[in-house]
């Protein structure tokens, strides 16, 4: 395919994007991103050749929001090891919405997986004990090659106020002696990993660097192991769109991670990263334009994991 082609592309999906904008909400129990702009919309494609596509708000910073879970969990298989990890968390989608409770207190006794709030705090609770939030900001712009993700302190503030919700999670999982650290600084650490600013570019980079394999396609410098980026991959597409994830898995067939900022983060193996950024949320809390114009990206790129078509830019 020429570049001229992908642009194009490119184009429609935004098209498609933006005709759903208007079905969705901003996340509003952040009182902080019930003020953002739920016309926006960027996405950018970031290719294992090193091309860079983009159109619409790619460099409008918003909060990775849940998308850190996917940072978190890399940096914990790769401290810990998946046999301590997945002693804590386990790895079935939930079926339930992102914030519930109520499996974790009725049905297991270990967090469903680690893409949902229970599981990711139980992640955080760990990586609290081990590292500082200035290292964990570190790993972030690492991954991302942008040294400018900080945190947004007004939406780090809003959340704080108002995590209630998250609190009674970290309380029960510490009741259940699955957390062992203190259950207030888990929950800050984990609200300050979600309030971390990035832009659907850095996104992009991340996927990218997932979608090689742990390799850093601008250094050939390996960040993270294999084994764990196959770990990773699987979550994502198993529960990495919360209650959403099997209709999105069958629609689209790319390993993707949703925020309730707005934020997107794909990976199409050995093909291309993609970030998006839409703060229009569909009822489940993904981002209503990316769930829509991923399927048109999925097949007009062959990007679905089942798919054998060559694909290639020229
Ligand atoms: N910080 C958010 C929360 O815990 C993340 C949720 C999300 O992005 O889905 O509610």
């Amino acid at each position: 395919m020429k570049a001229g082609e992908v642009m194009t592309i490119l184009d429609n999906a935004l098209r498609i994007g933006k005709g759903v904008t208007r079905y969705g909400k901003v996340a509003a129990y952040i009182p902080e991103l019930a003020k953002k702009d739920k016309n926006k919309l960027g996405i950018c494609l970031y290719t294992i050749d090193g091309d860079r596509f983009e159109v619409g708000n790619t460099e409008d910073r918003f909060t990775i929001q849940s998308i850190a879970k996917v940072m978190a969990l890399c940096l914990a298989l790769e401290t810990f090891g998946a046999g301590f990890v997945f002693d804590h968390v386990g790895v079935e989608p939930s079926g339930e919405a992102f914030n519930s409770l109520v499996e974790l207190d009725n049905r297991s006794n270990r967090p469903f997986n680690p893409m949902i709030n229970s599981g990711a705090i139980t992640v955080a609770s760990m990586l609290e004990g081990r590292y500082s939030i200035e290292e964990m900001q570190k790993y972030m712009q690492d991954v991302c090659e942008d040294p400018e993700i900080a945190i947004d302190e007004a939406v780090f503030e809003s959340e704080m106020a108002t995590c209630a919700r998250n609190k009674a999670i970290a309380y029960l999982l510490k009741s259940k002696q699955i957390i062992d650290n203190d259950v207030e600084e888990s929950v800050t650490f984990y609200t300050q990993m979600c309030a971390m600013s990035v832009t659907a570019r850095n996104l992009a980079t991340f996927g990218l660097l997932l979608a090689n394999d742990g390799i850093q396609l601008s250094t050939g410098k390996r960040l993270i192991s294999s084994q764990t980026v196959r770990m990773v991959q699987t979550i994502m597409l198993t529960c990495g769109m919360y209650d959403g994830s099997g209709e999105f898995a069958l629609k689209t067939g790319i390993p993707t991670k949703s925020g309730v900022g707005g934020g997107l983060l794909s990976v199409a193996q050995k093909k291309m990263g993609i970030g998006i950024y839409g703060p229009s949320l569909d009822e489940k809390g993904n981002c209503i334009a990316g769930c829509e114009l991923l399927g048109y990206i999925s097949e007009a790129f062959h990007l679905h994991i089942f798919d054998q078509t060559e694909w290639k830019v020229e």
